[in-house]
């Protein structure tokens, strides 16, 4: 097809609207390896996890077989409000690079919470809502989860209490006022409502938190509570499911125009993004009907994938929640402090581990500085303000995209804009200022935490 026919932005009508999730689990031969229970080792039932997790969403999280599920009326409903999302051509940017390459995004930043979190925040909400439920509790590291919850808590009137890790709610004050004017409750984590908290606060400190100690706060708090369940952004296979919106409407807008991707890239945190937009193309590759390559890029100072051990491990710092089988860092590794704040989890998606240990995906780790210069010239040329998190995309894009223009191959790449970076401008700051620096765990950090990791046999 001729490049000027597609226009700029591609859009889809209402009712060509994806109205079901797709499970990619439901097509993978070797399935991600289950939660287990942290003290019997055994597989977690729904029972167990619907004491920490609303009944539906449990199942979901074990449900490895069936293809697709049906998206509620009420959430088709909601997603009308912020989507289709945008995917653009970005015919500005290749230009700019003098690539023969074509390339897209698909931009999840286009609501408040300006991020994709949303698409399963509400999902999460509508379950917890529809099980009669009075609120849910969450963590919230870089703020966009957080958000995202208040925004679908207040929509369906239910209650919502986040833990802020505390440097996050210090340096981030205007996030923390967003979810305030969605009605959330946002404590800084560790804080001393909590018995993990207050253990915390006692043997560290002044210390000014972690992701994975708010996760164990999170926990503690729906569990001691009447009519309160936990609910995560990230990670879980739930979460991909939710996030497979992001790749149904890829797929079904290229299709309109008879575009086939050759790459696919996305950042990679918990992994809920990047599962969310490769799960149709990766259902296609599994089932063996199409190629793509599929490329995880990760901070260069939290890289489970590219230097992780593929193992069972604890998903908060607490070790209160089920043991997953992934690639990571160990749960006591600490990030330093990086800017892409939504990708310093130690751990990656079951389901990514799995695939990308069986070689169906590949993963790369970029610098900071790397990442920002690949943001400023998109925020140049594109327009948009891009997330440091997304921008980890966006750097990858461009080196594959700069490889074509010296082999002159016409490659098609898809890549994942997941947010916008407004609430992130100390960071820009930092790189406008020439501070930004480039900070690499050594092998003896990772081995150290590694070797933390839980005995499962
Ligand atoms: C949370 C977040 C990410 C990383 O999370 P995944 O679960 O890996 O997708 C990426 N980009 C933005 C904007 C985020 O808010």
């Amino acid at each position: 097809m001729n490049n000027k026919e597609i226009p700029y932005k591609i859009y889809l009508d209402e009712n060509e609207l994806p109205k079901q999730w797709y499970n990619v689990r439901a097509d993978m031969k070797n399935k991600p390896a289950p939660l287990i229970n942290p003290a019997t080792h055994q597989p977690c039932t729904i029972d167990e996890l619907s004491h920490v997790f609303c009944t539906e969403l449990a199942k979901q999280e074990l449900d490895d077989t069936t293809p697709y599920i049906d998206i509620p009326q009420e959430i088709l409903d909601f997603y009308k409000m912020y989507r289709p999302s945008p995917l653009v051509r970005a015919y500005c940017l290749e230009k700019a690079l003098g690539t023969p390459a074509k390339i897209y995004y698909k931009f999840e930043g286009n609501n408040t919470s300006g991020s994709h979190k949303l698409n399963s925040a509400i999902a999460q909400a509508y379950y917890a809502k529809k099980q009669g439920l009075k609120g849910v509790t969450t963590e919230t590291g870089a703020g966009q989860w957080g958000t995202a919850l208040s925004m679908a808590c207040a929509y369906l009137g239910l209650d919502c209490q986040v833990y802020m890790v505390k440097v996050s709610y210090e340096q981030k004050p205007f996030r923390r006022e967003v979810m305030r004017t969605y009605g959330a409750n946002v404590t800084p984590s560790p804080s001393m409502t909590t018995n993990v908290g207050r253990k915390i606060n006692a043997e560290f400190p002044g210390t000014n938190g972690s992701l994975g100690c708010a996760i164990s706060e999170a926990v503690e708090a729906a569990t001691s509570q009447e009519g309160y369940r936990y609910v995560l952004g990230s990670v879980l296979s739930q979460v991909l499911l939710h996030q497979s919106v992001i790749g149904l409407e890829s797929k079904a807008a290229m299709d309109k125009y008879g575009i086939k991707p050759d790459m696919i890239i996305g950042c990679a945190g918990g992994g809920s993004n990047l599962g969310g937009l490769i799960s149709p193309f990766m259902g296609e590759k599994l089932r063996g009907e199409a190629d793509y390559e599929f490329i995880a890029v990760e901070p260069a100072s939290c890289p489970s994938l590219t230097r992780g051990t593929f193992g069972y491990d604890f998903c908060d710092t607490g070790a209160v929640c089920p043991l997953a089988k992934m690639y990571t860092l160990g749960s006591t590794f600490m990030p330093s402090p990086n800017h892409a704040g939504g990708l310093r989890y130690h751990g990656m998606s079951s389901v990514l581990s799995q695939l990308y240990h069986d070689g169906f995906m590949t993963a790369r780790s970029v610098e900071q500085t790397s990442v920002f210069e690949a943001a400023e010239k998109f925020a140049r040329t594109e327009g948009i303000l891009p997330a440091p998190e997304s921008s980890h995309a966006i750097k990858v894009a461009i080196d594959e995209a700069l490889k074509c223009k010296e082999t002159g191959e016409e490659k098609t790449i898809l890549f994942g804009l997941t947010g916008t970076g407004y609430f992130d401008m100390y960071a820009y700051q930092k790189y406008n200022d020439g501070e930004m620096s480039d900070y690499i765990p050594t092998d003896e950090e990772i081995a150290k935490s590694v070797a933390k990791m839980p005995k499962v046999d």
